[in-house]
């Protein structure tokens, strides 16, 4: 973040603080992410998604974003309150006044007088169009990352329920007892309701962004690329976050459409996300299903064909520990070609327990992390990366570094761990030790532990 960055964010901050209460995020009315396979929505990606009631969408379409539930939470922001669910702004808010939660940076980004005005002194229960909205309209994906789950995934569901639940693993066991999932995109209410929402939010909705599942696999992503080609939407910024992982004719005719949407001002501008967390085979371990040649390739092509900017989602994880610096490599590569159209964020895992970072011995990891983080240090110097790359990342180290479980809930997760990942091979065919043969030996004694 430069300089001027830094004091919007500070002003803004202090207003919110002093105005609105310590609780205060126009995320809850003008951010939005929905799950329509599962019927699912939440503000953002850290407090749990939860269901929408399909009762509240028969008058009222803008439910998938307006329900009860996040109404109430609203109230409580306003009450000064800080609800439960957004636990992961205030762990990072509590570290100290200093530090910068995703709450403070989603109110910068959001802020304006009107939008600020509205949710401030508007009714509690207001109906409220977003700003930015997240939509995944199925699960179909090629793809099944350990860390993501059959209700986002078709071949991860379909792998759950070819060999069960795993059944001695507490946290992300991958039961699909009560999955209740709409797998034709055709016959989900969720998604009539979203097409009956859709002329009244797309007037003034800033950012839509199309995830999965993979959405190049999904019949509305098409449909909403030649549903812009009718009736455009010269305001909008429309986002897809694909894998990269699909057939390379089918990237190279999402990005040929979206550079004529953008060059026929039928949108204001387009982006893809994609995930990537670290490089080489453990990078092909922790997302399966990907083929990093297919990735790089299609990355490049994407790249070359439009020329706007790719932004990696980095999930940092436990498995890229090791090897995070090879992918940061990697990315001063590519800026040599593409420059700043190469963007990256690092938002870490803490959920499922064995992916987080914490289950590692500080002693010994927090060292190759910091080695990390100086890594970026150098590179800023040499204008490589930027200041708020470094300062993102460097969130992820003082997690690290200040979290401190209990030796009961350590010994649980590395239990968690060993299992989870036992299983994962059983199932995959893969084989953890030869992936990761700088972890075999903690491995080893976690599961003799
Ligand atoms: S307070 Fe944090 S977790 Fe809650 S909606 Fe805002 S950004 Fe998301």
């Amino acid at each position: 973040m430069n300089e001027h960055n830094k004091e919007h964010v500070k002003i803004i901050k202090l207003k919110v603080e002093n105005e609105a209460g310590p609780g205060f995020c126009l995320a809850k009315w003008h951010h939005v992410t929905m799950y329509l396979q599962s019927g699912e929505t939440h503000s953002c990606y850290h407090p749990m998604p939860h269901r929408i009631p399909l009762e509240e969408l028969q008058d009222n379409p803008s439910a998938l974003h307006n329900t009860m539930h996040k109404k109430l939470e609203r109230k409580e922001m306003l009450e000064g309150g800080r609800p439960k669910g957004c636990s992961y702004c205030w762990n990072i808010e509590d570290l100290g006044p200093d530090y910068i939660s995703d709450r403070h940076l989603r109110n910068t980004g959001i802020y304006s007088e009107e939008k600020y005005n509205q949710a401030l002194q508007g009714p509690w229960d207001q109906n409220v169009d977003p700003v930015y909205l997240e939509i995944n309209f199925g699960n179909e994906c090629n793809f099944k990352c350990g860390y993501c789950h059959p209700k986002f995934s078709s071949s991860y569901y379909n792998e759950a329920k070819k060999f069960g639940p795993i059944a001695n693993v507490r946290e992300h066991n991958l039961d699909l007892g009560h999955l209740n999932l709409y797998t034709r995109e055709e016959e989900n209410p969720y998604v009539d309701a979203f097409w009956r929402w859709w002329p009244e939010l797309s007037k003034t909705l800033g950012v839509f962004r199309i995830t999965g599942g993979e959405p190049l696999m999904h019949k509305s992503t098409w449909q909403v690329f030649d549903m812009l080609a009718k009736d455009p939407k010269p305001h909008m910024e429309l986002s897809i976050n694909s894998n990269l992982g699909v057939k390379a004719e089918l990237v190279d005719k999402a990005a040929h459409k979206l550079v004529n949407l953008q060059k026929n001002k039928q949108i204001r501008n387009f982006r893809l996300y994609t995930s990537i967390d670290t490089w080489g085979p453990r990078a092909q371990y922790i997302r399966s299903g990907l083929d990093l040649k297919l990735w790089e390739s299609n990355f490049h092509n994407f790249l070359r064909t439009t020329g706007a900017p790719i932004n990696l989602m980095i999930t940092f994880n436990l498995l890229c520990v090791t090897t995070f610096r090879s992918l940061l490599e990697k990315i001063v590569e590519w800026r040599e070609e593409y420059g700043d159209n190469i963007r990256f964020d690092t938002p870490y895992l803490s959920r499922p327990i064995q992916y987080d970072i914490n289950l590692l011995p500080k002693e010994k990891y927090l060292d190759l992390m910091n080695n990390h983080l100086d890594f970026i240090a150098q590179n800023v110097a040499h204008k490589k990366f930027t200041q708020v790359e470094y300062d993102k990342f460097k969130r992820v180290v003082d997690y690290m570094k200040t979290t401190t479980y209990s030796q009961e809930r350590l010994s649980k997760g590395r239990k968690d761990f060993v299992n989870f990942f036992t299983a994962l091979d059983h199932r995959r065919g893969t084989n953890f030790a030869e992936t990761f043969p700088e972890l075999s030996g903690l491995f080893n004694e976690w599961r003799n532990a």
